[in-house]
């Protein structure tokens, strides 16, 4: 276990029997499903049946694959597995943390910065990530924008020039089908003041089945250059199947970025870190962010302080070239925007030893 991480529910350490298969693998979505799978222990299902009163609750197939039920400190499960210290809100969590909230001109469009602005088409995610600064609105019910909404949120960015970058987030927009991806891709790529796209996405390390060939030509034709920003915080995410689904979309077109969350239990050392951006660019995945935890509600469990992130980035530095090297931002408080954490390096002085 990594120091200061908290204690594994007991519910992770008692045995577990094997999961009964009956038909293909689904998507499991509730406590009782979660302990079925051996993931959770069955005395710990209450707890965890309120949390998923709170938050929701996915785990895919493709994730349950990676997860060793048998390791109390599973890198993987901690971060999909729900944990009762959810029920919990440390006094400085909020909700909202990035303030989407204030800088929203229309439902669906968030605007805090003049150059660029994030479009959210649905908020149903393939998985729910334990520690997400979207956690209150994301769920399963999907948030999806009606017909009017989405034509409205195109309509603003129709009419605000000063957008140059439409990026597309929520949720998760690869949770949309191929054509209705294509259509909103295709608006707003036909807008002159549009220079690039940008797409957000848990999708290929979490649910790699769903890269289609049809959904990785959509994305590769949409016409404007597109960045699809692929999220991911331990190396074991980049299964052979994620493998599959990041060769479609760099064979397409697609050109690939990586954000991750520095998170305590996951990828608080430098071998993990190590391990994770070297991952990445071996799957053409360009690490792009690291992110500062956003304080979100019942998140506390997997906060690392900034000094130890800079000190794991200091570290880092000399064993990994600077094309494995993210920027570690954090979000300012109230929707002030991302703040470049350092670490800052002092160049020797010229002609010094
Ligand atoms: S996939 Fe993204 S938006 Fe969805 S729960 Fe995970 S971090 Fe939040």
């Amino acid at each position: 276990m990594p120091d200061g991480a908290p204690p594994r529910p007991a519910a992770r350490a008692a045995p577990a029997a094997p999961p009964r298969r009956a038909g293909p693998a689904r998507t499991l979505r509730d406590a009782a499903a979660l302990v079925r799978a051996g993931l959770v222990a069955p005395e710990a299902e209450g707890a965890i049946a309120r949390v998923a009163e709170r938050y929701a609750i996915a785990v895919t197939p493709a994730v349950r694959a990676l997860i060793a039920p048998a390791d109390p400190a599973d890198p993987i499960a901690r971060q999909y597995v729900p944990h009762p210290e959810e029920l919990a809100t440390a006094p400085w969590e909020v909700s909202d943390p990035t303030a989407d909230g204030p800088h929203s001109p229309v439902k669906g469009v968030v605007h805090r910065y003049p150059d660029r602005a994030l479009l959210k088409p649905l908020l149903a995610c393939p998985v729910y990530c334990r520690f997400c600064f979207r956690r209150e609105v994301v769920g399963p019910e999907g948030g999806l924008l009606g017909e009017a909404e989405l034509e409205a949120a195109l309509d603003w960015f129709a009419r605000t020039p000063a957008v140059r970058e439409a990026i597309l987030t929520g949720g998760d927009p690869l949770m949309l089908s191929p054509r209705r991806l294509g259509r909103i891709l295709a608006r707003l790529g036909a807008m002159a003041h549009i220079e690039v796209l940008r797409i957000h996405s848990r999708v290929p390390v979490a649910d790699p089945e769903r890269v289609t060939a049809a959904l990785a030509e959509v994305l590769g034709g949409a016409g404007k250059p597109l960045f699809l920003c692929v999220h991911a915080n331990h190396a074991r995410e980049f299964s052979p199947a994620a493998g599959a689904a990041l060769g479609r979309l760099a064979a397409a077109g697609v050109a690939l970025l990586g954000q991750s969350v520095l998170l305590r239990g996951v990828n608080d050392s430098v071998e993990a870190l190590e391990a994770l951006f070297r991952a990445m660019l071996r799957h053409r995945v360009k690490p792009y962010y690291l992110h500062q935890l956003d304080r979100a509600p019942g998140t506390a469990r997997f906060e690392v302080p900034v000094e130890e992130g800079r000190a794991l980035l200091r570290a880092l530095r000399g064993r990994v070239s600077g094309l494995a090297w993210p920027t570690y931002v954090q979000e300012t408080p109230g929707g002030g925007g991302k703040v470049p954490l350092g670490p800052a390096f002092e160049a020797p002085a010229p002609g010094g030893g």
